[in-house]
């Protein structure tokens, strides 16, 4: 990003990154719902990068315009303020549909608002698809599983979720908004693709997002203790953002259309992840305990045969190589705002 921002200066225009001229017939008019946020801004660029038309829609509750200022201006991109609860009427041929926040203390800070934007939201993502004639990929989640009883996950396993506990406005909505894909299937003959999402980590996750790897990184580059929840023997096995974006964009061009896991079954538990990250970090943190956080699964790990068989897909990037590159980012970006120790 520096290295860009000087050669702009030096040119005195926009540098952008490059981007292939497709012919017509392999162009598409992709949108991406929630595309300023962490995972949407890297599907972002990987599509961009291909040649496609992207929009982005995204009411920037979690998401920034820092994590897609890069694109500002292109002739391929555009940047629509809005929030997919109200109705959207644009063109396209495809639809990624990413909006929703996606970190615990973000989803349950407002509950009704989740559950409107996944509910409502997706119905309006739906419509619109229904209008278009486009195909319609939905970003699910492994917590549509919720505390799971069987252990790696596969998609055949219905769940194990508490429809009123602090994180069914997330559990629920992301089920209704599978119930509604299949259902729009079935009555509207939509194309659609469901991605159940395992832990996802990496570059332009926000600073105050709450989730274990933000949290861990931040708080051993700045000497603070480590935080973990309960006893920490709780596992979550987690996936670097490029293979994620991989995953969708297969899943997206591939012909099935059942809900397909992409993670990756690497798993820790969160005690051994905290100390793999404070020997990768250095510094005087300690490890700490706090109170257990309410229905936190025990477990969870995909099983990602579907992906391997459909997609032709697994993940590339080692968890390790990843947290590395992750802390750079971070350490970036606490240097920037004067804030290391
Ligand atoms: P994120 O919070 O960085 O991104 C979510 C984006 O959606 C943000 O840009 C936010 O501003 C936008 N948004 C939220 N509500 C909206 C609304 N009503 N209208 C328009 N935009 C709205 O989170 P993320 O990690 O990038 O997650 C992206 C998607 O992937 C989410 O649907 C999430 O549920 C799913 N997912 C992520 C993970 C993970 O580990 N990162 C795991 C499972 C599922
Ligand atoms: N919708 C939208 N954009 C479109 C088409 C529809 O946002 O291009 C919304 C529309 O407002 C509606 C929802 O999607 O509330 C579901 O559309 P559908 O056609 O299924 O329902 P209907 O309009 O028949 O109620
Ligand atoms: N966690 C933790 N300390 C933190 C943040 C999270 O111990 O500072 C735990 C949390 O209780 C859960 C796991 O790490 O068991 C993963 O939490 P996260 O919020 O990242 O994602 P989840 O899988 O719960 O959606």
């Amino acid at each position: 990003a520096l290295k860009r921002r000087v050669k702009e200066l030096e040119k005195g225009h926009k540098v952008y990154p490059k981007v292939p001229i497709l012919n017509y017939k392999d162009r598409k008019r992709i949108l991406i719902t929630g595309g300023a946020g962490f995972v949407g801004s890297h599907l972002v660029d990987k599509l961009m990068k291909q040649g496609h038309e992207v929009t982005v829609v995204d009411n920037f509750f979690t998401g920034r315009k820092k994590n897609v200022e890069h694109w500002i201006g292109h002739e391929n991109f555009e940047l629509i303020h809005a929030d997919i609860v109200n109705p959207l009427f644009i063109e396209v041929d495809q639809i990624y549909h990413l909006a929703s926040p996606a970190s615990p203390p973000n989803y349950m800070y407002n509950p009704v608002k989740t559950l409107k934007t996944n509910t409502i939201g997706t119905i309006n993502m739906l419509g619109l698809a229904k209008r278009c004639r486009a195909r319609i990929l939905l970003a699910s989640t492994s917590e549509v599983y919720g505390d799971p009883e069987v252990h790696p996950q596969k998609e055949s396993y219905w769940g194990h979720v508490n429809p009123i506990g602090p994180r069914s406005c997330y559990d629920e909505g992301k089920r209704a908004a599978e119930s509604l894909c299949y259902a729009y299937k079935k009555q509207e003959n939509i194309e659609i693709r469901v991605a159940r999402i395992f832990n996802t980590f990496g570059p332009r996750m926000h600073m105050n997002d709450g989730r274990v790897v933000s949290n861990f990184i931040l708080q051993a580059l700045q000497d603070s203790p480590i935080t973990i929840y309960g006893k920490g023997d709780q596992t979550r096995s987690f996936q670097y953002v490029s293979d994620l974006v991989d995953g969708l964009v297969a899943l997206m061009n591939s012909d099935y259309d059942l809900p397909v896991n992409i993670g990756n079954p690497d798993e820790y538990t969160i005690k051994e992840f905290a100390s793999e990250i404070l020997k990768r970090v250095g510094g005087k943190s300690e490890i700490i305990n706090k109170e257990a956080v309410t229905d936190d699964p025990s477990r969870r790990k995909p099983d990602i045969s579907l992906a391997k068989l459909h997609l032709h897909w697994q993940p590339r990037v080692k968890v390790m190589d990843g947290v590395n590159k992750t802390i750079e980012y971070f350490r970036e970006e606490l240097r920037h705002s004067n804030m290391l120790p």
